[in-house]
């Protein structure tokens, strides 16, 4: 049963496990801090209770949240579907199936429609709020068979600061300090960087968290919005408004103007082998432009869709990356990344419907280009943009949500955490922006060497790819095992 101490902090959402009273006295067993209870945070947790065979106690800290949700599974919208089909969002590096078979169980009791379950559950993308249900279930199911002594705790309350203490690092909370032999970082997406032109207008017309509430709260329904920013955030936003029947403009506006793509069908069969991964192995792209042209090449001569062809890189992106000369690395950042997102990280074919039947009826109007001034006019904004093919539109809305997408510089984040340990010197931003250095184990590289360990988006520039849950859960189920592996043979 997870236990869960409340001081401190609101208390979270009632779905959260069961709690009971705290169980954080300092002399009792080893002890593992996960900072950050979204996916990573719950499913490492999960992870070190399967597995721990010695008296362990594994404190996940989370304050926003209820525990195992994160940002992606806290929507309550039914419409925001997982961008991923079933079969491959299980939580369990050892249990493809795990997810499934819960839907299996489960999919009568949320009362699914017929279409989102779509052709068979392996297929389906379900919403992301009943994921989050089950990534609660999943991890209150480990903490229920563990070994004698093994314990999780959950405590609502954000971690400001570590330092180094006698039984090896010490997370300062608001109101006390957790000792712990190891910490783990696995705090997700760091919010988006401010827009250039934004003022504080006041009165909530500028938003700056795309899943908020707020950030769609009390817009009227002929009201005109500007979301700044083009990607699964803002599919999320317009897929919203649609299902509440906005009548009002959606401006969406990004530098390249290029929409998340959609997957195929689940019906659509295999169009033959795409060998573009084993050529890329056995023979490496001298440089990202090569890269480039054989892709398309590969494409072009693939008797089937785009995607198969983008799919069968996936295991292999990491390797592409790493591949990859620093320059390279670069120019992919500044110039590739958008259109590679829109193809990579896709949406379901029935958000895409959604998202087509708005364009088409003129309600959303993408543009490519830049946002250069933001200005009040009573209980408007007027927007100016700089257009990418030249030129300058003027937009009159009631509200600008930005959802430029998560800092990955962590040289501008605000984050206190992370700005603290930045500035303590702990923690080394990565050098191509994304995210922080960490040896092959996770283990965060700094001026000291402490155990420190990171887990998710921090770790982007490794894979590029680790953001989505196939790649998290093999990184989560590999740092239980050095964790582990550590408390038994400490150095
Ligand atoms: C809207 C959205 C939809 C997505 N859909 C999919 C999908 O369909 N399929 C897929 O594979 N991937 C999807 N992803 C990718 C997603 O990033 C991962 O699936 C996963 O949710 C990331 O989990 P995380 O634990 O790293 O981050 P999060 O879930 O963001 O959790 C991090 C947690 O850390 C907490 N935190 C931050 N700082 C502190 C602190 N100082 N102290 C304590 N706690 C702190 C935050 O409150 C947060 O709850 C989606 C992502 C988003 C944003």
């Amino acid at each position: 049963m997870v236990k869960t101490d409340r001081s401190g902090a609101e208390g979270a959402e009632s779905e959260a496990p069961e709690l009971r009273t705290p169980e954080l006295r300092d002399d009792v067993v080893p002890r593992i801090i996960i900072v950050g209870g979204g996916f990573c945070g719950a499913v490492l947790a999960a992870e070190l209770l399967r597995a721990a065979r010695c008296p362990l106690q594994v404190v996940v800290l989370e304050p926003d949240h209820p525990l195992a949700r994160g940002v992606a599974y806290s929507t309550r919208d039914p419409e925001h579907l997982l961008n991923v089909p079933a079969a491959s969002m299980s939580a369990r590096a050892d249990d493809p199936d795990h997810f499934v078979r819960w839907l299996e169980r489960h999919a009568r009791r949320f009362d699914l429609h017929a279409e989102q379950l779509g052709t068979g559950l392996h297929t389906v993308y379900a919403p992301r709020y009943l994921y989050g249900q089950y990534l609660q279930d999943a991890l209150e199911e480990a903490a229920e068979q563990v070994q004698p002594g093994v314990t999780l705790v959950s405590v609502s309350a954000e971690a400001l600061a570590v330092s180094v203490a006698a039984r090896g690092l010490s997370v300062r909370l608001s109101d006390r300090h957790l000792n712990a032999e190891a910490v783990v970082l696995a705090v997700g997406n760091l919010p988006p960087r401010a827009l250039p032109s934004a003022v504080d207008v006041g009165r909530g017309q500028v938003q700056t968290d795309p899943w908020s509430d707020a950030a769609l709260g009390d817009l009227g329904p002929d009201d005109a919005l500007l979301i700044v920013g083009i990607g699964l955030s803002t599919v999320d936003l317009v897929v919203s408004l649609h299902a509440r029947g906005h009548r009002g403009r959606i401006y969406a506006l990004s530098r390249r103007g290029v929409l998340p793509q959609p997957h195929l069908p689940p019906a659509t069969g295999e169009n033959g082998v795409v060998t573009l991964a084993t050529e890329l192995t056995r023979r490496p792209a001298a440089g990202l432009p090569e890269l480039v042209r054989r892709v398309r090449r590969a494409v072009g001569a693939h008797p089937g869709p785009w995607q198969e062809v983008v799919d069968s890189l996936r295991a292999t992106t990491p390797a592409l990356w790493r591949g990859l000369s620093l320059r390279d690395k670069r120019r992919y950042l500044v110039h590739l990344r958008p259109y590679w997102d829109a193809h990579r990280s896709r949406v379901a074919p029935q958000v895409a419907g959604v998202i087509a039947d708005c364009q088409t009826s003129g309600q959303l109007v993408v543009l490519a280009g830049r946002l250069v001034g933001l200005t009040p006019d009573g209980n408007e904004l007027e927007a100016v943009c700089k257009l990418r093919g030249g030129g300058v539109r003027t937009l009159r809305v009631v509200r600008v949500v930005n959802a430029t997408g998560p800092e990955t510089d962590l040289t501008r984040t605000t984050h206190p955490l992370l700005s603290a340990l930045l500035h303590a010197g702990w923690i080394r931003p990565e050098v191509t922006g994304l995210g922080l250095e960490v040896d092959p184990t996770g283990r965060v590289k700094g001026t000291q060497t402490r155990p420190l360990y990171a887990l998710g988006a921090l770790r982007r520039n490794e894979s590029y790819e680790g953001i989505a849950v196939p790649e998290l859960r093999a990184q989560a189920h590999e740092l239980a095992s050095t964790l582990l592996a550590e408390l038994a043979n400490p150095e």
